[in-house]
C-alpha cells in the first residue's frame, strides 16, 4: 500500500502518522520525491484500516499495489533512482558502456583490452574471474588472480571495473575489489546471495534469469533492496525461448517493461543474448533506441582464441566504431554518455 501525503505535511504529524501505521503491525519507507512523499507500507496490509489512514489530515491519496515487488516499485518511488559509481552516473538520463572480456585469462590480456576500450570512451571495465560454466571442464576463471589483475588494470586506466560474485563466502573480497558486483543469470534466484548483497551498499547488476519472468526478476532485485541496499541495476541478456539460431532471444521490450513498473536502472547485454558477434552493433543500436540506461559488450582482442564466449565477443576496433554509433544515438535520445 502506498500513502501519498499532501504538499508540506508538517513533519510531527507525517511522523505521528508512521508510528500509528507501524503499530498497526507493517513497515513504513519514506520517499522524497519532488512532487510529494510517500510513505510505502511493507508487510501484511490486509488488515490495515484504510479509513482509519485516509482520514488523517495530512493523506493526500492511497493506492493498492498489486504487484508482489513494493520496493522496487515505482508507486514507492516514482524517482527513477539514479546510482552513483566512482563518479558516473548510472540512471534515466545517462548512458553506461560497461565491457571487456568475457574472463580475465592473463594480466597483459585484461590491460591492453582496458587500455583500448578506456581510448574508445568505455564507462566501466568488466571481466570474469569465477566464470559459471556449464560444463566442469570448461576453464573456471583465474580466481584470485583473475581479480587482482582486473585491480591492476583499473590502476592503469581508471575504468571502474564490474565482475561476477559466486557464492556467498566471497561477499565481502568483492564488496573489497570491485565497484559494481555482477549477479549472473544463473544465480538471479540466489536468495540466500542477494539477502547477503543486500546488507551491502554496493551497486548490484542484476542479470534477468534464463527463464525468469520479468516479475521474477523484479522480486530477485526486491530481495536485495529490502535489506536495505538500494542500488540495483537490471540487465537484460536475452531469455531461453525455442528459437535455436540465437543463444537466447533478446527481449527489448522488457527494457520499457521494467521502466514502467519500476525505478531502477536497466542496461541490456547484446553479447549474451545473441550468443553472435555479427549481431552485437545492431542490438546495441536497439538498446539505446528503446530506452536502456546502457549496454553491456564483450570485447576480446583475439575472439577466435578466447577461452570463453569467443564467438559473441568483439574485437577492439569493432568497438571503437560500435562506441560512435551509440554516441551518436546517445546525444540522439537526449542522454549524456558517461566515461
Ligand atoms: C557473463 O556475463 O559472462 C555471463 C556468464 O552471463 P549470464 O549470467 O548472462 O549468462
Ligand atoms: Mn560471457
Amino acid at each position: 500500500m502506498v500513502v501519498v501525503l499532501k504538499q508540506n505535511a508538517p513533519l510531527e504529524k507525517r511522523n505521528a502518522l508512521i508510528s500509528e501505521i507501524e503499530t498497526m503491525g507493517v513497515k513504513v519507507q519514506v520517499t522524497e520525491g519532488t512532487e510529494t512523499s510517500i510513505l510505502g507500507l511493507v508487510g501484511d496490509t490486509s488488515h490495515l484500516n484504510e479509513f482509519r489512514i485516509s482520514s488523517n489530515e495530512i493523506v493526500a491519496n492511497i493506492l493498492r499495489v498489486q504487484e508482489p515487488f513494493k520496493k522496487a516499485n515505482k508507486m514507492f518511488k516514482p524517482d527513477d533512482t539514479i546510482i552513483e559509481v566512482a563518479g558516473r552516473k548510472i540512471g534515466e538520463g545517462y548512458f553506461s558502456v560497461i565491457t571487456g572480456p568475457c574472463s580475465v585469462e592473463s594480466e597483459e590480456q585484461i590491460e591492453s583490452i582496458a587500455k583500448e576500450v578506456k581510448d574508445n570512451g568505455a564507462t566501466f571495465l568488466r571481466g570474469g574471474a569465477y566464470k559459471p560454466r556449464t560444463s566442469p571442464y570448461a576453464f573456471q576463471g583465474l580466481g584470485l588472480e583473475g581479480l587482482e589483475y582486473l585491480k591492476h588494470a583499473k590502476e592503469k586506466t581508471g575504468l571502474p571495473i564490474v565482475s561476477e560474485i559466486m557464492s556467498v563466502g566471497m561477499v565481502e573480497k568483492f564488496v573489497e575489489d570491485v565497484d559494481i558486483i555482477q549477479v549472473g543469470a544463473r544465480n538471479m534466484q540466489n536468495f540466500v546471495l542477494l539477502k547477503e548483497l543486500g546488507k551491502t551498499s554496493k551497486p548490484i547488476l542484476l542479470k534477468r534469469g534464463l527463464a525468469a519472468t520479468i516479475e521474477e526478476w523484479l522480486m530477485s532485485a526486491e530481495y536485495i533492496l529490502n535489506e536495505g541496499n538500494g542500488n540495483v541495476i537490471m540487465c537484460e541478456r536475452g531469455i531461453r525461448t525455442f528459437e535455436t539460431y540465437t543463444r537466447n532471444t533478446l527481449d527489448l521490450s522488457s527494457i520499457l517493461v521494467v521502466k514502467k513498473l519500476s525505478h531502477l536502472p536497466v542496461i541490456v547485454d547484446p553479447s549474451h543474448a545473441t550468443g553472435k558477434a555479427w549481431m552485437v552493433e545492431a542490438m546495441s543500436k536497439a538498446a539505446v533506441v528503446a530506452g536502456a540506461d546502457g549496454v553491456l559488450i564483450e570485447v576480446h582482442n583475439n575472439p577466435a582464441l578466447a577461452l570463453c564466449d569467443g564467438q559473441q565477443s568483439i574485437t577492439p576496433e569493432q568497438f571503437s566504431k560500435l562506441m560512435g554509433k551509440i554516441r551518436t544515438l546517445v546525444e540522439l535520445e537526449g542522454k549524456k554518455l558517461e566515461g
